[in-house]
């Protein structure tokens, strides 16, 4: 069977996929088009308070509770505007 990982993601002996690396989290290139947060599986992105018309903050947040570190928020960001830290 094939596991699912993200970016430095492994699979435990029980299956349950854990993350080795960090969350993922928009930065200010973000130019507020959603695609993240439909796409997100885990609904680990939230729009920060503010939302997007505060230039320098944070235009989501990362729920890290939530985020696996799995990534497809960055691949199908168009701004490229994600980045990993530590969790
Ligand atoms: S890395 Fe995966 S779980 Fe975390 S915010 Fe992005 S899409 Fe959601
Ligand atoms: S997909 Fe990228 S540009 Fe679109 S809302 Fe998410 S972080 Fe912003």
């Amino acid at each position: 069977m094939t596991a699912r990982t993200g970016v430095g993601g492994e699979q435990s002996t029980s299956g349950e996929l854990r993350r080795a690396g960090g969350i993922f989290v928009a930065t200010d290139a973000c130019k507020g088009c959603g695609a993240c947060l439909a796409t997100c599986p885990e609904r680990a992105l939230r729009p920060a308070p503010g939302g997007w018309l505060l230039r320098g903050e944070a235009p989501l947040v990362t729920l890290a509770d939530r985020c696996t570190g799995c990534g497809e928020c960055m691949e199908i960001c168009p701004a490229d505007a994600f980045v990993e830290r530590a969790a």
